[in-house]
């Protein structure tokens, strides 16, 4: 029997992020983005998605959909049949030996979904926001936390029920939501990034520098020797192993301004993961919500 698999787990996550906000970044580590004559500043740049497949075992396939020709990158090293969709296209992955037309008769059978998602994301006026209302869940470090709307003065309040945690918007009737939302996980962002800086720090014998918040849309987080340290707010959606490896490469900047070997040398003192960390903040930094 054929194992078909498609991946909802991606196909809705990819439904409700803003991967504009990757899409758009340059993919390269720091450098000045911009000539500061006095002092140094050194960026962590968000990333440019990888090819949606690649290695020896793609290759572009083309097949019509309702009429329509779509392409698609077929990966013939896979376990099983699956199918990913973002804004690179169709992904297919498949095993070796399975017969092409097994493959299009399940990319076929799932026409209308595959139709539907390339739509979305080829189309830059759809917004691939993530929507606050009542029940909405938001990523927060990781896992998802659910939006409780109630009548209030306009103000976001993290609550534990029992496991779950929540976060409650007390919001006058016309209110914005996601302006609420997004101040509650701003201020949860500084929260935890505080002390997580303070820890980082203490590692390098030197003193606790400024912290503040940033929205950028290309960076994850830059290093001054003026200013200090800025991280960018989104972050808090992210496990926090991922904000730990990018407060560690902010903080390795306090000693060098650049990205030498002895910068490396420096996070992988302060995060020695940071190889798999950085690989998996790549990953998941793709696929951000915007709020
Ligand atoms: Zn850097």
């Amino acid at each position: 029997m054929l194992a078909a698999l498609v991946y909802f787990g991606v196909l809705t996550f990819a439904h409700r992020c803003g991967l504009r906000l990757a899409a758009r970044a340059a993919f390269a580590w720091g450098g000045p983005a911009q000539p500061l004559p006095d002092f140094k500043l050194m960026q962590l740049e968000l990333f440019r998605l990888p090819p949606i497949l690649s290695g020896e075992a793609t290759k572009a396939h083309h097949l019509i959909l309702s009429g329509r020709i779509v392409s698609y990158a077929l990966r013939r090293d896979r376990r099983r049949l699956t199918m990913r969709i973002d804004e690179r296209g169709l992904a297919v992955g498949a095993p070796r030996n399975l017969p092409l037309g097994t493959i299009e008769a399940f990319i076929q059978s799932h026409g209308d979904w595959v139709l539907k998602k390339l739509d979305e994301f080829a189309s830059h006026t759809t917004p691939r926001h993530l929507p606050i209302h009542e029940g909405a869940r938001l990523p927060l470090l990781g896992e998802e936390v659910r939006v409780r709307v109630t009548a209030g003065n306009n103000r976001g309040l993290w609550k534990t029920d029992g496991q779950e945690e929540e976060l409650w918007l007390a919001a006058r009737p016309a209110a914005n939501l996601a302006l609420l939302a997004r101040r509650a996980l701003q201020r949860r962002a500084l929260e935890h990034f505080q002390p997580r800086l303070a820890a980082s720090v203490a590692q390098i014998d030197r003193p606790l520098p400024p912290l503040a918040l940033s929205s950028a849309r290309t960076r994850w987080g830059s290093c001054s020797a003026r200013t200090g340290i800025r991280l960018n707010w989104r972050l808090i959606h992210l496990p926090p192993k991922l904000i730990d490896y990018v407060i560690s490469h902010e903080v390795a900047h306090l000693l060098e301004m650049n990205h030498s070997q002895r910068f490396w040398n420096v996070v992988a003192r302060l995060h020695p993961d940071w190889r798999d960390t950085r690989n998996e903040l790549k990953r998941l930094g793709a696929a951000l919500p915007l709020i």
